[in-house]
């Protein structure tokens, strides 16, 4: 296994975001001293912000901010994207898919700044949808991506993107590692303004009602979609794991604990010690019937799978989310 070398430059983009946010934190808290961190919003609204590293704000859709974000680096996480929830995935397609841009020109600046090994966070959209059709799904193994017929929009990206990172790999010999992520949450993400995810939206929802005493809930489709959802912690020790083998592959870093959006929202109604009368909206963004990850490469290949259970990621991301609601929220600052 190749460590990563805590004294050599490593960037992290998308680190204003959630999942970047934290991977800034965890790096700093395993000895990396060396990190830059980029993203297109104002420091002022990151997730999460480490005043210890080199912060850079830059539209990575530029080829020159590309090349600034990965001068003199050793290591790229390339986590920057134009996503969101369903309801915005589905919404904003084209957005989606320019994020090809930022991919594109971080991988051309890598490769010329002699960058050693690039991760990119791919997704479990890129499943084709055939094999998401029933709520009782068969777990999605790496395989499934092809024949190809991905999410729209985003998933079409991500998936392009991949190649990309497999074709750089085999034609300038840059290292690169792909995780696709499913549906991943915890403390410090986005829970409102519509690029929220289910778990940070029914949290809300339900602190909603509890403020409120509305005692009602409303919940997107019929509630019997099935998903996995993968906490933070696990996100990113797949990450660092995925980085440091020699996994060329695609692997799935996501739960296979499967539930149906009702039995997410039992478990946060449990957690808040509420129940709330559900109302269905049969017409909002749903996604596919439904998703679960398949474990059995990453296992093999890792030695590892996600095991965090949703009822313990869900009860730190409810009180943090509640805290956010009911004290004034702001950047967290670390160091
Ligand atoms: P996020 O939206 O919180 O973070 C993405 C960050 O990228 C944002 O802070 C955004 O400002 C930044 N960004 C967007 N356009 C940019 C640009 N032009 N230049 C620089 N920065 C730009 O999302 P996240 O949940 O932290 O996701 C991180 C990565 O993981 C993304 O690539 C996403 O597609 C992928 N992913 C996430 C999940 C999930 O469940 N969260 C699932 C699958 C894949």
């Amino acid at each position: 296994m190749a460590r990563l070398d805590p004294e050599q430059l490593l960037v992290v983009t998308g680190a204003g975001g959630f999942i970047g946010g934290h991977l800034v934190a965890e790096l700093r808290r395993r000895g990396h001293r060396q990190i830059r961190a980029v993203d297109l919003k104002p420091f002022d609204e990151w997730c999460q912000r480490s005043d210890a590293v080199d912060n850079r704000c830059l539209d990575l859709r530029q080829r020159d901010a590309c090349v600034e974000a990965a001068r003199g680096a050793r290591y790229v996480f390339n986590l920057a994207a134009d996503m969101g929830g369903m309801g915005f995935i589905e919404l904003h397609k084209a957005e989606c898919m320019l994020s090809v841009l930022i991919n594109t020109h971080m991988l051309m600046a890598a490769r010329d700044a002699g960058v050693e090994r690039f991760f990119y966070s791919s997704s479990a959209c890129v499943y084709a949808a055939e094999k998401q059709t029933t709520a009782a799904v068969t777990p999605l193994r790496e395989g499934d991506a092809y024949p190809a017929m991905p999410e729209d929009g985003y998933g079409w990206e991500k998936l392009f993107s991949e190649r990309m990172c497999r074709h750089f790999s085999e034609d300038f010999g840059i290292v690169t590692r792909v995780a696709r992520y499913h549906n991943v949450y915890g403390p410090f993400g986005t829970y409102d303004g519509g690029r929220e995810k289910a778990p940070a939206a029914i949290c809300r929802k339900v602190v909603q009602a509890q403020l409120s005493g509305s005692g009602q809930i409303e919940i997107w489709g019929d509630g019997e979609q099935t998903r996995s959802f993968t906490y933070i912690d696990d996100c990113l020790e797949g990450t660092l794991r995925l980085m440091d083998s020699a996994v060329a592959d695609p692997l799935n870093v996501g739960s296979d604990q499967l539930v149906t959006i009702n039995q997410l929202v039992d478990i946060v109604e449990q957690i808040a010690g509420v129940r709330l009368v559900r109302h269905y909206k049969l017409d909002a963004p749903k996604g596919v019937r439904g998703r679960n990850s398949d474990n059995t490469l990453v296992a093999e290949r890792l030695g590892w799978a996600p095991s965090i259970r949703l009822e313990e990621g869900l009860r730190k991301t409810y009180e943090w989310i509640h805290a956010q609601m009911t004290t004034a929220g702001s950047t967290h600052v670390f160091v």
